[in-house]
């Protein structure tokens, strides 16, 4: 089960769906971080940061990002490591458009587990409303509602 957000302008008729989380489908290990989802620049980058440390928890996630700047919503992949000896890392990530670094939005159990998310729909309905977006394409306020997808 995967959840994505819709962003429709009725001014423009620009349309874009964001699929947010990636389900069951990958163990969250370092490895398959690597493998399946970073380019190599970002793939050395990684290789880097963890050289010689013991890397005690890995996740990672599509999620929704905002720009403070032109307001656009984005997806990202999301990770984070957790080290035995050291701070923990987050990655960054900057707009397409104006490379300001992009804020995260917290959703509400749509962070790798899509079965808790029934229950907080509404929540997170009015969460991303509240963001008060634009439309990537003509900068109005778009429409933004959920859609439930199934994968299998
Ligand atoms: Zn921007
Ligand atoms: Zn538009």
């Amino acid at each position: 089960m995967g959840i994505v957000i819709s962003v429709d302008c009725d001014s423009c008729g620009y349309g874009q769906g964001f699929d947010v989380d990636v389900g069951d489908l990958f163990i969250p290990t370092v490895d398959n971080l690597i493998e399946n989802f970073l380019n190599k620049r970002k793939s050395s980058e990684l290789l880097k940061i963890i050289e010689g440390e013991m890397v005690k928890e890995c996740d990672f996630y599509y999620g929704l990002f905002i720009c403070d700047k032109c307001e656009t919503l984005q997806r990202r992949l999301h990770y984070s490591l957790k080290f035995m000896a050291r701070d923990e890392f987050h990655s960054e990530h900057n707009c397409s458009k104006c490379r300001r670094k992009l804020r995260e939005i917290e959703l509400n159990g749509i962070k790798l587990d899509g079965t808790e998310f029934f229950g907080t729909e509404l929540n997170n309905i009015e969460t991303l409303n509240r963001l008060n977006c634009r439309c990537r394409s003509c900068g109005m306020r778009p429409l933004i509602y959920i859609d439930n997808i199934l994968w299998d």
